[in-house]
């Protein structure tokens, strides 16, 4: 699979730190973040590359060259006349048979490629979008799905947005199909997401790869800080999913929100004191914070699949308001024990999910590689502590309602 890296932009918002160099030389550690790109692409066994450049382009040509410095084949793609960001794509169609990688050049990631293409492929999607949460969701565009991950609604940061949603960005990595490439765009410029990508919203062919790998942009001098902290201190290439994973795993009900009994009404979710500083804590260490709740609401037919989801936005958009976020949320729906008026039937079973069984945990592995001895379950009921031990897991327990905040401070490595 042949990659595209986008090297054309100006980096106008972070001139303070570098403006007679384009973004993607700027340098992380001892080299460009483009290098860095094309080192992690490489060892995954992706060597041909095509950039396209524009401004100061010559600045990338004159250091990567051909590539063969750097064990990969790299052509270039001048832009003379500005094309939009996606013009070049259409011009270089010939050299991209199949499915092409397509990324920035100015951002610094870790991840498994592999894993996402077989995504793709499963999917079989015309367009794969690379999304994760973010630490400011409420100004960041956000990329909305249906069950299927099919995206269903692409919003601009500017546009108006639900009350509640879900922490959802895209983070600058695609797989496109060239045949994308074959449709007519009548105009001068055509830019990526705005001409390419988002007319696909809403016709099945373009998913959402949801992912907590690293990848992060440096758009701006505290970003970039922060990206260099990342690189340096080795959390970027931890976070690869090739490589075992820790998580913290959180109950919801009287850990992460209030305890109101069942909760069927979305106006009773509030967080508890504690817990936004105590996810923000798990966000910022190596662990993934996924939460793991048994909802016998849905088996009782009082909140439908629908409902709860949009309480589980309302979770996000709460933490998402703090800088916060949550990597994945596994609920069952089930409960076992039927006849009752109103109940949903074919959820009335006794299933391998619920708490304390630890269906949800080995699921949750499954899906991010996780090393479940080295990760920890933290909740307030009998059934948290028995789920946690049956999965493997540390466990710490707190009071209903309690400090969650103290009880992260327990994890290992992580300090408060
Ligand atoms: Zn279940």
């Amino acid at each position: 699979m042949k990659t595209v890296i986008m090297a054309g932009g100006k980096g106008t918002r972070i001139s303070s730190i570098a403006s007679d160099i384009p973004k993607p030389m700027i340098r992380i550690g001892d080299k460009p973040v483009l290098e860095l790109e094309i080192e992690s692409l490489k060892r995954q066994g992706f060597d041909d590359f095509i950039i396209t450049i524009s401004h100061l382009g010559n600045v990338i040509r004159d250091y990567f060259k051909d590539g063969s410095d750097f064990g990969v084949h790299i052509e270039y793609f001048n832009e003379e006349i500005p094309l939009g960001n996606a013009g070049a794509l259409f011009q270089i169609k010939d050299k991209l048979s199949d499915d092409f990688l397509l990324i920035n050049g100015d951002v610094l990631f870790d991840v498994d490629v592999g894993r996402m293409y077989e995504y793709h492929k499963q999917k079989k999607a015309a367009v794969t979008i690379f999304t994760h949460p973010n630490t400011h969701p409420y100004d960041s565009g956000l990329i909305m799905t249906d069950e299927d991950m099919r995206v269903t609604r692409w919003l601009a940061k500017e546009d108006e947005r639900p009350r509640y949603y879900k922490n959802r960005v895209n983070a600058g990595i695609h797989i496109i199909s060239s045949s994308l490439l074959d449709q007519k765009i009548d105009k001068e410029k055509i830019d990526l997401d705005r001409d390419l990508l988002k007319p696909l919203c809403g016709k099945g062919l373009m998913y959402a790869y949801d992912s907590p790998e690293y990848v992060k942009d440096m758009g701006t001098p505290d970003r970039y800080e922060e990206v260099c902290r990342d690189y340096l201190s080795g959390k970027v290439e931890r976070r690869n999913l090739k490589r075992k994973q820790k998580a913290v795993f959180l109950d919801r009900d009287g850990t992460i929100n209030r305890y109101v009994g069942f909760l069927t009404d979305i106006d009773d979710f509030e967080l508890t004191e504690t817990a936004a500083e105590a996810i923000k804590k798990i966000n910022d260490s190596d662990y993934l914070a996924i939460v793991i709740t048994n909802q016998p609401v849905i088996a009782r037919g009082e909140v439908t699949f629908e409902e709860l989801d949009e309480i589980h936005n309302k979770m996000e958009t709460l933490l998402g308001e703090k800088g916060v976020h949550v990597n994945g949320i596994y609920f069952c729906p089930h409960h076992p024990d039927s006849g009752f008026e109103g109940e949903v039937k074919e959820l009335k079973f006794d299933c391998e999910c619920r708490k304390p069984k630890p269906g949800m945990f080995y699921q949750a592995a499954e899906d991010f590689n996780i090393d479940l001895n080295q990760s920890y379950m933290i909740g307030d009921g009998d059934n948290d502590m028995k789920a946690g031990k049956a999965a493997g897991c540390h466990t710490i327990r707190i009071e209903r309602d309690g400090d969650l905040l103290e009880a992260v401070g327990k994890v290992k490595g992580i300090r408060l």
